[in-house]
């Protein structure tokens, strides 16, 4: 029992109870389909919120994004602390408009809550999401945070507190058609 505890405590992260990388990547060894998105999440200008509130409040803001995830997520996708202010959402058999419609909920719910500095002064924060989905024959979990991860570059560019998708490689750029 202690070594299935040790085992279950190497997965998740300590500070928001949700899986950490190595958890994620435990639960996905096998390959991600077409209908198998990842949704990459960074907080946006979060060394602002540390440097202007203090780490604890940081602490608290990365505490709030992860319950945030866990309510909008659906139940059996996989929600993830990659590392800092970056989380990842894995979710078998979605439908790309459900990815984004639940990518942008968390985004607005995220954006539109209310926190405090330790002086009770209100502030709020945004997040930016980059998505991604497996290939037709099928992909590696790293292939596929490495697409999410070139598409959330791509929000935090156009200006953050958005939410951006690959376009797939099997769609034809509808400019190029007729
Ligand atoms: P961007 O919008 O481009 O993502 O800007 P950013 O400020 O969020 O990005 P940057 O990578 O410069 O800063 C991330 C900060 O997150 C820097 C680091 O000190 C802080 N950080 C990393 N891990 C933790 C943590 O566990 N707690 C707190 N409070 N801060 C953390
Ligand atoms: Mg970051
Ligand atoms: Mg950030």
């Amino acid at each position: 029992r202690l070594a299935k505890r040790n085992q279950l405590s190497a997965m998740s992260d300590p500070m928001t109870g949700l899986l950490n990388r190595r958890g994620l990547q435990s639960v996905h060894r096998g390959l991600l389909g077409e209908e198998d998105a990842v949704i990459l999440f960074d907080l946006d200008h979060f060394k602002q919120i540390n440097d202007r509130y203090g780490h604890p409040v940081g602490d608290e803001v990365i505490r709030a994004f992860a319950n945030v995830v866990r309510q909008h997520g659906r139940s059996a996708d996989h929600k993830a602390r990659l590392g800092g202010e970056e989380f990842a959402l894995v979710m078998d058999g979605v439908a790309a408009q459900q990815a984004r419609a639940i990518a942008e909920r968390i985004a607005s719910a995220f954006s539109a809550l209310r926190m405090h500095s330790e002086q009770g002064e209100p502030f709020f924060c945004t997040v930016s999401g980059g998505i991604a989905f497996g290939a037709k024959d099928g992909s590696n979990i790293e292939d596929v945070m490495a697409r999410a991860d070139t598409a959330l570059y791509a929000a935090k560019r156009e200006g953050r507190n958005r939410v951006e998708a690959e376009r797939p490689a099997n769609v034809p750029d509808l400019r190029l058609v007729g």
